[in-house]
């Protein structure tokens, strides 16, 4: 069952989605050569502390950390580490929070210092199809709409589609119905009505597209080693059309 917001649950919403793009800037600001994951980790975590809020994914189903951090090859819930991150690589880093009794998620992928243009395309590329989806996130249309806006977007774009992860319902719960898979046909799947919040993640491959998980039973890296990017949205359907929850206002 799909669970519908309220106008008020929704402005509570706001607020999770505010604080969790707020410490995600802090932590974009803090990315650079030489930088650990945990550094980040930590000072995720003493944010949270600082607004009252609660890591979403510290514990949840035994994650050990306050956000996955997930370099280079590995594609999500990467563990945070004592190494420095180097430049040229990327950084994908998910986090979410809870407020209030209502949650909010992001993610987002960094460059660490210089990084080749491919790279760069890669990581332009997924936040373009992001944004595509978030366009076709409004009242009347179906949920298959977002995912074939991801798909064809990064498929014309040369890349590959993460299939074993998606995105999700989101509100009292971290992971709500419906599931938002990164792939599908328009005009699909559950209509979409205002009150609904959706979690749109793409997660898209430079090379192939599989990915498998690592022996710490989380870190899911691409098949081929080659780099991933990761970016995600709360977003709020209105009869006014998406709402992101999670975009700094000054964007
Ligand atoms: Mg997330
Ligand atoms: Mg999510």
């Amino acid at each position: 069952m799909i669970i519908l917001k309220s106008r008020a649950e929704i402005d509570r919403m706001r607020v999770s989605g505010r604080n969790v793009a707020e410490i995600l800037q802090m932590l974009r600001e803090r990315i650079k050569p030489g930088v650990t994951t945990l550094e980040l980790d930590r000072l995720a975590e003493e944010e949270c502390k600082k607004r009252n809020a609660k890591p979403a994914f510290k514990g949840y189903a035994g994650f050990p950390f306050t956000i996955c951090s997930s370099p280079n090859e590995q594609v999500v819930h990467g563990f945070a580490n004592d190494e420095p991150l180097k430049e040229g690589d990327i950084l994908s880093i998910d986090f979410g929070l809870i407020i209030d009794g209502f949650y909010g998620d992001s993610a987002m992928t960094v460059a660490v210092g210089q990084i080749a243009p491919e790279t760069q395309r890669l990581m332009d590329v997924t936040q373009a199809a992001l944004d595509a989806a978030i366009a076709k996130t409004v009242p009347g249309g179906r949920l298959g709409d977002i995912s074939e806006a991801v798909q064809t977007y990064v498929e014309n774009a040369g890349f590959s589609i993460v299939r074993e992860f998606v995105g999700h319902g989101i509100g009292r719960n971290l992971h709500e119905s419906p599931q938002v898979p990164n792939f599908g046909k328009a005009g699909t799947g559950p209509q979409l009505k205002a009150g609904m919040v959706l979690a749109i993640e793409p997660m898209v491959n430079s090379g192939k597209p599989g990915v498998k998980v690592l022996e710490d039973g989380w870190t899911a890296v691409t098949v081929d080693r080659k780099p991933s990017a990761h970016f995600e949205h709360t977003v709020a359907i209105t009869d006014q059309g998406p709402e992101i929850l999670t975009r700094l206002t000054t964007d």
